[in-house]
């Protein structure tokens, strides 16, 4: 069952709507998405189909690899490996509830004080 949701960055100069094929919610921690983000990235990676509204900028992080986010406030709203969806901002969302953590990438470079984010999925 495909599961439909909307979102948006911080000054609402960009909107979305996205058809998701599951609720799965991945974590990334490392050293690109903490720079980026200023902690673990957090994206919903079965995005089947996206549609925008507004103006997305694009940084190309490493090959192959591309970050979309607001070109006016410089909210992160995507995460794209070229040749598959862009995975989806969790924290644009308008309604954040409901996922579940699925996925744990680069947990070798988590901050140790963030260890609480994994605590109750039993990563180490
Ligand atoms: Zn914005
Ligand atoms: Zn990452």
């Amino acid at each position: 069952m495909s599961h439909r949701v909307t979102g948006g960055c911080l000054c609402g100069a960009v909107r979305f709507r996205a058809v998701l094929a599951d609720r799965s919610l991945r974590v990334c921690a490392c050293t690109q998405c903490l720079r980026q983000n200023s902690g673990p990235w957090f994206d919903l990676p079965s995005v089947q189909g996206i549609e925008w509204q507004g103006a997305v900028a694009t940084y190309r992080s490493s090959p192959g690899h591309l970050r979309g986010f607001c070109a006016t406030c410089g909210s992160t709203l995507y995460w794209h490996r070229e040749g598959q969806s862009p995975a989806l901002s969790h924290g644009a969302l308008d309604d954040r509830d409901g996922f579940a953590l699925t996925d744990f990438e680069h947990q070798d470079t988590r901050p140790d004080a963030y260890r609480v984010v994994a605590a109750t999925e039993g990563v180490a």
